[in-house]
């Protein structure tokens, strides 16, 4: 059986897992690693059963927990060049890792794994499209923009963990001091709910069937917005999917795939 699932997603921490018949990938570590323990504990797993962890980027709600989470598992680091510059001295000694310039593929154990260059603002920053088929993901959150070169990689996943961060008149009226809410609307900052939503239908109209919305802003985005921009796209261009979103502080449903 394979399928994705997520452990945490937001500002406060983002964490993910993709388990098939050989590997079982955690994507990010935020929170801390007795969060992630747990959670794992729910889905049967443990730290020591991980094969791989991969990171998108460098920032704290991504790797939070990956100097202690390092020490519990044996999985091999996976991720760019330019994010393990900006981690590697946080982490314990001796790690295994494969390390790439985004855009390259890659194969952990028999799992195709495509990377993209995000525009995000930590360098290296990169999202996967893991699996391939009928059990291809996408991982798409702190995305900046959204890129035809991007939208080649990741169309036709049967699932896309997609990023609907805010709703930009929330940002717009919300109390954010000028230049935090000129970086969340910038390109290199997070996709809004309405920007996701066309991602969503463009995504459709080459096969997805699932998407979970993900990184939904606690302070300028309400799962109700973001459900509705993404359900309300969708209706309007004749398309269906399973939609679902993210949960911020504890496990998701699991997406069989
Ligand atoms: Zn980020
Ligand atoms: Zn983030």
């Amino acid at each position: 059986m394979t399928y994705f699932c997520t452990l945490a997603s937001g500002s406060s921490g983002n964490c993910a897992v993709y388990v098939n018949r050989r590997q079982r990938i955690l994507i990010d570590a935020g929170k801390n690693t007795r969060y992630i323990t747990e959670r794992l504990r729910q889905l049967a797993l443990s730290p020591a059963d991980l094969t791989h962890v991969l990171i998108t980027h460098s920032h704290t709600d991504h790797v939070s927990a990956l100097p202690v989470l390092m020490k519990r598992t044996r999985a091999c680091l996976v991720c760019s060049a330019k994010t393990y510059s900006a981690i590697a001295s946080r982490l314990p000694l001796g790690v295994e890792k494969i390390l790439f310039e985004p855009g390259e593929g890659i194969t952990l154990g028999e799992c195709p794994v495509r990377t993209f260059s995000t525009s995000h603002d930590a360098p290296g920053s990169c999202g996967y499209v893991l699996g391939s088929g009928a059990e291809q993901v996408a991982v798409c959150t702190d995305m900046g923009t959204m890129t035809g070169e991007i939208f080649a990689v990741i169309r036709g996943s049967a699932a896309v963990l997609l990023e609907c961060n805010h709703d930009v008149e929330m940002v717009r009226t919300g109390p954010y001091p000028y230049p935090l809410k000129r970086r969340i609307l910038s390109d290199q900052g997070h996709l809004s709910n309405g920007f996701s939503a066309k991602v969503a239908v463009r995504l459709c109209q080459t096969g997805t069937s699932r998407l979970l919305l993900a990184h939904l802003s606690a302070e300028n985005n309400t799962p109700q917005l973001a459900l509705s921009a993404v359900q309300e796209a969708l209706a309007r261009a004749g398309l269906e999917a399973e939609i679902t979103l993210a949960a911020r502080g504890e496990l998701g449903q699991p997406v069989l795939l």
